[in-house]
């Protein structure tokens, strides 16, 4: 088959990006969220895209402007499913609320329609079957600012068809993104299986008094080549979504110990150091000491 009318489900902060970055790349896109004023929202969401588009891609005003023209709405679903190609549901991250909208579209969209999931820490095998087509469902995972951090991870369910396994292979080319293949399901997939023991093990370094975290940083640096340490990438991440992953964790493990981490980055939210967004974490922006010449060479 192939894919031309696509419908992104959910309208938030990424189903926002990912029906932009598809209707810029051409396709035929119809942006699905659940009242009139969620989709008002949507549609400011992605018209404040202009900006980034062009700072951040070179995208002109008249290609901005024809991928805008690209996009259609509708928050009726059996109406912005009943078309599609390809459904794309970037919808919260509740099982419950996701179980409910797959057995809906399973039986709104056409029969050949392929279903993927945005979801970040659901695999697809719980929901293949609520969709009334497990062959035809897996999930392509993108990050947040989709038109620069462009990875689509991409992961089937042991049912998935792998002809249609490479299709959304082939889609996620298609609307610029680096296509991540993973062969089998992995909760967090490869890039949150990696990065999530790096940050907590520079956490625990740190916590437990064994170095700072710009000597961590650095080590990291120096001894990989990575431009950025555990540290900075917290900043980016922002030092409040650090605090409640370790809050929650604290909370549900108590055995963890993980209470004195929460504890050091509780502090640094009460001084204001949120990250990168608030202009000081771990460093400060936007010159950050780790990218000064002689943050090596000390
Ligand atoms: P969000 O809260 O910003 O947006 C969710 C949207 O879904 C809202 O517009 C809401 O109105 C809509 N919605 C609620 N119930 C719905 C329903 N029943 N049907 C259709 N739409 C409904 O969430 P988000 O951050 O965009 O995350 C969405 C999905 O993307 C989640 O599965 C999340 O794990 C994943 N994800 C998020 C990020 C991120 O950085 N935010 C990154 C990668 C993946």
């Amino acid at each position: 088959m192939t894919i031309k009318n696509v419908t992104v489900a959910g309208s938030g902060v990424l189903g926002s990006q990912i029906a932009f970055q598809a209707a810029f790349k051409g396709f035929n896109v119809t942006v699905y969220d659940i009242n009139e004023d969620a989709i008002n929202k949507a549609k400011d969401r992605i018209r404040g895209l202009r900006h980034a588009y062009k700072t951040d891609i070179a995208a002109t005003d008249a290609e901005f402007e024809k991928g805008l023209a690209n996009i259609g709405y509708s928050w009726d679903l059996q109406q912005a499913v009943s078309d599609a190609d390809l459904v794309i549901e970037a919808i919260p991250e509740r099982p419950d609320i996701k179980k409910d909208f797959y057995e809906k579209i399973a039986k709104f969209a056409p029969k050949e329609a392929i279903f993927t999931s945005n979801s970040s820490t659901l695999v697809p095998s719980m929901f293949m079957e609520d969709t009334g087509r497990p062959a035809q469902f897996l999930n392509m995972h993108f990050a947040n600012q989709v038109w620069l951090n462009n990875t689509a991870e991409i992961m089937g369910s042991p049912k998935t068809d792998p002809a249609i396994y490479q299709e959304i292979v082939d889609f996620a080319r298609n609307i610029g993104m680096i296509p991540i293949q993973l062969k089998k399901e992995q909760p967090g997939y490869i890039l949150n299986s990696l990065l999530i023991p790096l940050l907590s093990a520079g956490e625990d370094l740190w916590v437990k008094g064994v170095a700072d975290p710009q000597m961590i940083d650095r080590t990291w640096m120096a001894a990989t080549g990575a431009p950025m340490g555990p540290f900075a990438i917290l900043d980016v991440v922002g030092i409040r979504t650090a605090y409640n992953i370790t809050l929650a964790e604290a909370q549900a493990h108590p055995e963890a110990n993980t209470q004195p981490l929460a504890d050091a980055l509780k502090k640094l939210l009460d001084e204001g150091k949120l990250g990168m967004e608030s202009g000081e974490g771990f460093y400060h922006y936007p010159n950050p000491e780790f990218k000064q010449k002689d943050f090596l060479s000390i």
